[in-house]
């Protein structure tokens, strides 16, 4: 099979990864791809949101499956595009169509969904222009801390935590009649802040069937504990050893069964990932958010988990015989730790080169903001690599990924050192 994956980051290095290793594979192209992919195929010089060129490259190559793994062109409707596509049709893409991608595209959409087929989430009332007023009134009404939610997608921006309801009165406005994250916050969801400790699992989906993939918790703040601003995220471990099998399987009953039989009654086709970002709250489930794609750093800590073929598993999706498809997960941990740039996520210099990657023997380093210039790979990006490590212990893996993060260098890099070291006491 030829395959072409579309991304740039360390979740894109870490399917090309996988997916190298699978018997089914004949050509692995990545667009566009980054230093570490070419490793593992070809890269190609097109954007993921440029539909016509996708199209184009899949036709000419022969590509028999398309695997998308940021948001936005699914959002944007790329699935559609194929199927309206009289000879890219055929060819099988992961991820869902404009319809099922509102999951993640309207956070408005999605709690709605949940409502309707009633799925654990933070009670909530969204509003617009036309209701600003009775959202103001609303919020007085509430208790802070609250939340409040930009409909659209904001680049990982569009939620705001209030400490007050003054505060949240005044963000209220600057979201909805001052635009302050544009188109995407037109509408606002006004949300009730949970309280508790929040994980992520991971269902892969050909609309009928589903399959759990591991679970996993992520770091999203770029300080150590829980200091600084939000990055796309600095680490992750897999599983969350919180979760163990009696919440899972609350996890399972509540939501994954609800949420996919909820897309087929509301005749909302699906093929691809769905990641649920929950809260455990006093050890019972709450829906955060649905991402149509896979989350990166967590993909980096997953797939080292799955033992079996992705490929088959995504053929099988494509097919609509997830169910004859199998797999098995490691009982070890994995950790990831994600290299960036200084100064991220603020501004930040590229073009440094990357020393002693070579040195690194015990974990796998996914490459995320990279590019080869000659012999030498330079940074390109916030976040540079993602450095795995899986080990029997969840210790072991902090320490070893951990101490391949400081192996690696270039001029003002910057990591975590206590990425996981908060889950010790669950293990
Ligand atoms: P989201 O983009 O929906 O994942 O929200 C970003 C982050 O905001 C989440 O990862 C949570 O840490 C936090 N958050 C979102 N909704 C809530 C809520 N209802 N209660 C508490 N924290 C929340």
């Amino acid at each position: 099979m030829n395959v072409l994956i579309l991304g740039s980051g360390g979740r894109e290095s870490a399917f090309a990864w996988k997916i190298s290793q699978s018997p089914k594979l004949a050509k692995l192209y990545i667009a566009p791809g980054n230093a570490g992919t070419s490793e593992f195929g070809t890269n190609v010089d097109i954007k993921a949101t440029d539909f016509d060129a996708v199209v184009d490259f899949s036709l000419k190559n022969a590509i028999n499956l398309v695997l998308v793994g940021p948001e936005e062109p699914l959002v944007l409707g790329l699935h559609d595009y194929f199927l309206a596509h009289p000879q890219a049709k055929h060819i099988p893409v992961i991820g869902p169509q404009k319809e099922g991608a509102k999951l993640e595209g309207s956070k408005d959409f999605s709690k709605r969904f949940m409502l309707k087929h009633g799925i654990p989430t933070a009670a909530y009332q969204s509003f617009d222009a036309s209701s600003l007023e009775k959202g103001l009134a609303y919020l007085d009404q509430q208790r802070a801390p609250i939340v409040l939610k930009a409909d659209g997608l904001a680049a990982g921006k569009g939620v705001l935590i209030c400490e007050s309801i003054a505060e949240a009165k005044e963000e209220l406005k600057a979201m909805i009649a001052d635009a302050k994250f544009g188109a995407a916050s037109s509408t606002v969801v006004i949300e009730e802040f949970l309280s508790g400790i929040e994980l992520s699992v991971f269902v892969l989906t050909d609309g009928e069937n589903y399959k759990l993939l591991p679970s996993a918790k992520d770091y999203k703040r770029i300080g150590e504990g829980v200091t600084g601003l939000n990055t796309g995220g600095m680490g992750s471990v897999s599983p969350a050893p919180f979760a163990d099998a009696v919440f899972l399987q609350k996890v399972e009953e509540r939501i994954v069964k609800p949420t996919i039989e909820g897309l087929k009654k509301d005749g909302i086709p699906y093929k691809g990932f769905i990641f649920i970002g929950l809260m455990s709250v006093a050890g019972e489930p709450f829906v955060i958010e649905y991402n149509v794609r896979m989350g990166d750093p967590e993909t980096q800590s997953v797939l080292p988990r799955i033992q079996g073929d992705l490929l088959d598993l995504l053929v099988g999706v494509g097919e609509g015989n997830l169910q004859k498809r199998s797999f098995a997960v490691s009982d070890q941990t994995a950790v990831t730790v994600v290299i960036v740039s200084g100064g991220y996520p603020g501004a930040y210099e590229s073009g440094k080169p990357i020393a002693n990657l070579n040195s690194v023997r015990d974990s796998q380093v996914f490459h995320a903001g990279t590019r080869t210039s000659g012999e030498e790979v330079l940074t390109a990006g916030g976040r540079v690599l993602a450095v795995t490590s899986v080990q029997d212990t969840l210790f072991n893996a902090l320490q070893q990924a951990t101490a391949d993060a400081g192996r690696i260098y270039f001029d003002r890099k910057y990591f975590r050192r206590d990425i996981g070291f908060d889950l010790i006491e669950y293990v």
